[in-house]
């Protein structure tokens, strides 16, 4: 594949092939087909500090929120109903999570409907992992954040990177379709750190590759860091592609964030999935990990969302699709 030298050479430099590239495998493994996955945003408690989320404990200017599992069972009907088969459940490290309860829900939502259930809920401990497995969740999403492990443990308080790495192998171990991936341009961060990004994302031969830029949040200890050039972020997630052609990649929602168009730009780039927020809007105003969430998080109806995101995929050459989206390397 690359040698390091070379990846930093394309990330340094200023031309498109990359860019090219990145759309052309794309293309060849997955044609045309834009994969549509829903996200629910449970619960903004957490009790984390780490220093670049909006959501982190010592946050105190936002209203805290745990959505009910009688609601989120009605927002999946909802839904299924639309025909979206993947939904992602996504919070904050809640404490007061009731992983026997959220087991149980996974376990009614699987019984009624034909959906795939990837959570996102951080560091749980091996036999909660387990005992959601074994209650029907499919994936987990656990991203690495960065693969250098001084700067890890001082943008998350009290973890380390070989724990978090620890658990992505666990979690593979259990049979989940594993997820994970970097933040682009976190301070403290240089080129260096994104080769080693790269190798890492590699090593790992992952299902699912998670990667978008850092965004600044006004509420956070690091709100006067500026963001990564959009241009190299998109460079980063071809040379992802490109190095990992079987996974899915979403085009995160930070790529919104970053520059208008985005989250299109990202699509161009080789990415294949597109999330959808489902989170009701009185909730998400309160999800804001880093600031400049996308607009269509707030409209109110599926269907208003739907029209929105596939009117966007199809300006791109592409075709929104509902499928499961099984991992290509299972
Ligand atoms: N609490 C869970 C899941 C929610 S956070 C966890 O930490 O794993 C989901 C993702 O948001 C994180 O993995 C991180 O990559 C991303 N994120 C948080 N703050 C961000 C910021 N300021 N800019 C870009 N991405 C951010
Ligand atoms: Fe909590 Fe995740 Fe935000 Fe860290 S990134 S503060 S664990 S929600």
């Amino acid at each position: 594949m690359f040698s390091k030298t070379e990846i930093k050479e394309i990330l340094t430099q200023g031309n498109d092939e990359i860019l090219i590239k990145g759309l052309k495998i794309k293309k060849k493994i997955f044609g045309d087909e834009i994969l549509l996955r829903g996200i629910i945003e449970f619960s903004n408690r957490c009790r984390r500090n780490c220093l670049y989320c909006g959501i982190r404990a010592s946050n105190k200017f936002l209203k805290r929120y745990r959505i009910s599992h009688e609601e989120i069972f009605e927002i999946i009907k909802n839904i299924h109903h639309y025909g979206i088969k993947t939904v992602v459940l996504q919070s904050g490290e809640d404490v007061k999570h009731d992983i026997k309860k959220l087991g149980k829900l996974i376990e009614k939502i699987k019984s009624n409907f034909e959906i795939a259930i990837t959570l996102s809920l951080g560091d749980l401990k091996k036999e909660e992992y387990r005992y959601l497995k074994d209650s029907g969740a499919d994936r987990y999403l656990l991203k690495f954040e960065t693969s250098n492990g001084e700067i890890f443990e001082k943008l998350r308080p009290k973890t380390t990177l070989k724990d978090r790495l620890k658990n992505i192998y666990i979690l593979k171990e259990l049979g989940y379709e594993v997820g994970s991936g970097n933040i682009i341009g976190l301070p403290g961060t240089d080129l260096n750190t994104l080769v080693e990004d790269l190798i890492l994302i590699k090593n790992l031969n992952l299902d699912m590759i998670g990667v978008g830029p850092f965004i600044p949040h006004k509420k956070t200890p690091l709100k006067n860091f500026s963001p990564p050039d959009i241009y190299l972020s998109l460079k980063f997630l071809s040379l992802v592609r490109i190095m990992n052609p079987l996974s899915h990649i979403p085009a995160t929602t930070s790529f919104d964030a970053l520059k208008k168009d985005g989250r299109l730009k990202a699509l161009k780039a080789g990415a294949n999935v597109i999330m959808m927020d489902i989170t009701p809007p009185i909730y998400s105003s309160n999800y804001e990990i880093y600031n400049g969430k996308s607009v269509i998080s707030y409209f109110k109806n599926i269907d208003e969302k739907l029209k929105t995101l596939e009117k966007m995929v199809k300006s791109g050459g592409g075709v929104l699709v509902k499928n499961i989206g099984k991992s290509l390397k299972k």
